[in-house]
């Protein structure tokens, strides 16, 4: 009945803790160019990439981090790798004279994909203050 169908709806998780396209990334359900690996972190091209290198940075496991506005005690770890994988993926891209990372979190960030995420942007001049 309507009513039910309005009591599942109710009871599903919020959208911001949903699963989201990266976990089909995270899985090979579809393809992704990745350019680091390891059991916690995953990282790959964007796929609309806004500087010569554009990679994002996530965690394999999401566990409540659909953004950093989420982010509990337990989670320093987690975020200290994905930083941590940034400066890796930086050298490893050759990005030896800078680089930027961004977070994007909540609709006033322009945050589109509710499974944390590091932008690591090279090989251009960035700008101050960003768009
Ligand atoms: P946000 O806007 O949430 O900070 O960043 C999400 C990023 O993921 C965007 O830059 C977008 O281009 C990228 N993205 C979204 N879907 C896909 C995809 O299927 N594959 C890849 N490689 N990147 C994606």
């Amino acid at each position: 009945s309507e009513k039910d169908a309005a009591l599942a709806a109710a009871a599903a998780p919020v959208p911001s803790d949903s699963p989201t396209i990266f976990d089909k990334i995270i899985n090979k359900e579809i393809p992704s160019n990745v350019v680091y690996e390891d059991d916690k972190v995953l990282a790959f091209r964007d796929i609309n990439p806004q500087a010569p290198t554009h990679i994002v940075i996530i965690p394999k496991v999401k566990d409540g981090l659909s953004g950093l506005s989420k982010a509990e005690e337990r989670h320093c770890e987690i975020l200290g790798r994905l930083m941590y994988t940034a400066k890796l993926v930086a050298k490893q891209e050759g990005l030896d004279d800078g680089f930027r990372i961004v977070i994007n979190d909540g609709p006033n960030g322009c945050q589109s994909v509710y499974h944390i995420h590091v932008h690591l942007l090279g090989g251009r001049q960035m700008n101050w203050p960003p768009g």
